[in-house]
């Protein structure tokens, strides 16, 4: 199977903001330009990021990302520079507004996967939360890929206002021809932060009645599902993906995070510096990862303990997964 970003253990994964700009408003945009940058990264620093990040021994996911990466007019020079470069697989993350424009610049044997985001099986709830129009877009853009042999992934982000359609999605994936769905729960960066659409965030009720059991019904159908724990039982191994994995998120401003839930924040380990990755002094992120909480993830207690419960003895009932490490069900183990 053609491989794309992998959230587990011992993955290495490269998210390559090239630039943060993008066309869309969606709701939950993470985007946080104060601290991203709003630049559009020239073409040649981005290649010489992308070989000081390559790695000879260890296997690297590769991920153009945005703001709208499409919106770059040199993605696909960078995409066949990379694919030179040894990346074990290359993913562009789009919202698939302008899909069209890339698919004539690419071709399926240098691109592994599009990503692409959609929150809902139908217009009325995608559109209500990434803009209207966005849905017959996206899905037009989406027919156009398959129809000339890319692959897709989709990814679904999903909160109060979408969770009741979730349902009808493996159906809907299995109609479009799509092999690969990615279940992402909505967080607290950027914009999701603000106001009222904290209230988006699900509970663990909400999120285990009906999470898992739509995974497995895609799954059913033959989709590679990649869903968040977010929850864990107290007898669940919590592990920190800033320890045991190595995910990098890259931002037009030079910044390398490790952990998404930080990116709010100056706590980046990394700077680009001279075209280098430059570690940065403490504190920073990397000092988070060590510490051991029974609550699980030390980000998740610092900036939204909201979604913890604690028992009369002031134990926590249930420990926050690290919202990197996720449960995969590929139809074809
Ligand atoms: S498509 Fe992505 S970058 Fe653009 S507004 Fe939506 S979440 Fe933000
Ligand atoms: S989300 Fe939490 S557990 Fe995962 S890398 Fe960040 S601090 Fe570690």
């Amino acid at each position: 199977m053609t491989k794309t970003v992998a959230f587990h253990k011992n993955a290495r994964n490269i998210f390559f903001h090239i630039l943060t700009r993008c066309n869309l408003k969606c709701r939950h945009c993470y985007i946080n330009p104060e601290q991203h940058g709003k630049q559009t990264l020239p073409l040649e620093t981005t290649k010489k990021w992308l070989k000081a990040l390559s790695h000879e021994k260890r296997e690297s996911n590769l991920i153009f990302i945005g703001g709208e990466p499409t919106l770059h007019p040199d993605l696909h020079i960078m995409i066949k520079a990379a694919r030179k470069m040894g990346y074990a697989s290359i993913t562009v993350d789009t919202n698939g507004f302008f899909l069209n424009h890339i698919l004539k610049k690419v071709t399926p044997e240098e691109l592994d996967y599009f990503s692409v985001g959609l929150d809902g099986s139908c217009k009325e709830v995608n559109d209500l939360i990434r803009g209207r129009g966005s849905y017959d877009k996206c899905v037009a853009g989406i027919e156009k890929a398959l129809s000339k042999g890319f692959k897709i992934s989709l990814i679904y982000t999903v909160s109060r206002s979408n969770i009741h359609d979730l349902k009808n999605m493996p159906n809907f994936l299995k109609a479009l021809g799509i092999d690969r769905f990615f279940i992402q729960v909505i967080g607290i960066r950027g914009k999701s932060v603000q106001g009222k659409k904290r209230k988006s965030q699900l509970t663990r009720k909400e999120w285990g009645a009906v999470v898992p059991r739509v995974a497995a019904g895609a799954a059913r159908l033959g989709i590679h599902v990649t869903y968040p724990k977010v929850f864990l039982d107290n007898s669940e191994h919590f592990e920190c993906a800033g320890l045991v994995a190595e995910n990098y998120f890259i931002f037009p401003n030079g910044r390398v995070y490790q952990c998404p839930l930080c990116e709010d924040f100056p706590l980046h380990s990394y700077v680009f510096e001279k075209n280098k990755p430059v570690p940065t002094h403490p504190v920073n992120e990397k000092d988070l990862f060590q510490l051991s909480i029974p609550e699980g993830c030390v980000m998740n207690k610092l900036i939204q303990p909201g979604n913890l419960s604690y028992d009369k003895q002031g134990k926590p009932k249930y420990k926050i997964a690290c919202c990197l490490l996720k449960k995969e069900i590929n139809p074809e183990n």
